[in-house]
């Protein structure tokens, strides 16, 4: 073995540091209510997250303003942690007047890169926690037209502070022709404003089966998905993730029926780090050299 260095093991030893130290993961979910956020979370993260919530009784007050409510949970598999943080945006889009509603969004970003600024500048910065927002999942109503104003307003604010991931919510709404339709609706809207939406990114030296995947992933988006955490058996007996109707049951993890599995390969097993890298060497990076030169720094 004489002659060799042994720097071959780092992208081991990296690994296995970020194994014991475990991984942070931020993702928001924005959208009106009722369009499944909460459920296709705890699809996504097979948790209840979201303990099931008493409906409002028609008098009670409603609150006025976009909340931001952040729920986190420590999930392990196979001996990796993962601490994932959900931040919820409820009363978006819900109000007569929705026009700032963005607003509140923004600021709660900001306010996560000011907080790791903060901690890069302390004298130790053993112990940063990333708080920063790594991925936004933005729920689309399946109307079949096309994207609101609303979508519009949302995603061009957002668009150069988070990963935007637009997802078509309740897509057992439509039938395939109206999803094939809407989605180039959706994605010929999104280039016609110039939104940036996040990429899958491929690589010249990676393998075919590699930029195949990327492909298969990125010819998804936006995904349309359906959302259960509710198991229901099926005509021939599996039981399944899915939601059961009288003509029959709409699997969650069945790539003929929605873009779930695709878009859980995006957040989860493919590009959690790609968004991750991403959001700190681009969107924060963008976003802290304007802040200091808006200083005077
Ligand atoms: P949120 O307000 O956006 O968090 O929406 P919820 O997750 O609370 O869901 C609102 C309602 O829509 C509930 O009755 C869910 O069972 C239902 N729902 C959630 N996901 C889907 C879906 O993919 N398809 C259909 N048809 N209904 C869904
Ligand atoms: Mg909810």
């Amino acid at each position: 073995l004489m002659g060799f260095v042994g720097f071959a093991n780092l992208p081991n030893q990296v690994h296995r540091k970020s194994v014991r130290k475990g991984f942070q993961f931020t993702a928001m979910v924005v959208g009106e209510s009722g369009l499944g956020k909460s459920t296709l979370i705890n699809t996504l993260f097979n948790t209840t997250l979201y303990p099931p919530k008493e409906p409002l009784p028609p008098s009670a007050e409603r609150p006025s303003t976009v909340a931001i409510e952040s729920i986190s949970a420590d999930i392990e598999e196979n001996g990796v942690r993962l601490r994932l943080t959900v931040v919820d945006t409820p009363g978006f889009g819900d109000f007569v007047n929705n026009d700032e509603c963005w607003k509140p969004i923004v600021e709660n970003i900001e306010a996560r890169f000011d907080s790791y600024l903060e901690q890069e500048n302390r004298v130790n910065r053993q112990k940063i926690v990333d708080n920063r927002v790594h991925a936004c999942l933005y729920f689309i109503q399946p109307t079949g037209h096309s994207l609101k104003p609303i979508d519009i307003e949302f995603m061009r604010q957002l668009h150069t502070k988070v990963n935007l991931i637009p997802i078509i919510a309740k897509a057992d709404t439509l039938t395939d022709e109206e999803v094939a339709e809407f989605k180039a609706r959706v994605l010929a809207d999104i280039a016609y404003h110039k939104i940036h939406i996040f990429e899958a990114p491929t690589y010249e030296n990676e393998d075919e089966e590699a930029i195949a995947e990327a492909q298969e992933i990125a010819s998804k988006i936006p995904f349309a998905v359906v959302g259960s955490d509710k198991l229901v058996k099926t005509p021939d007996g599996r039981e399944v993730r899915g939601r059961a109707y009288p003509w029959g049951v709409v699997e969650v993890d069945n790539e003929d029926h929605c873009d779930f599995v695709k878009l859980r390969q995006m957040l989860v097993r493919t590009y959690m780090e790609e968004l991750r890298e991403y959001t700190n060497d681009v969107l924060y990076e963008d976003w802290r050299t304007e802040k200091l030169l808006s200083m005077g720094v």
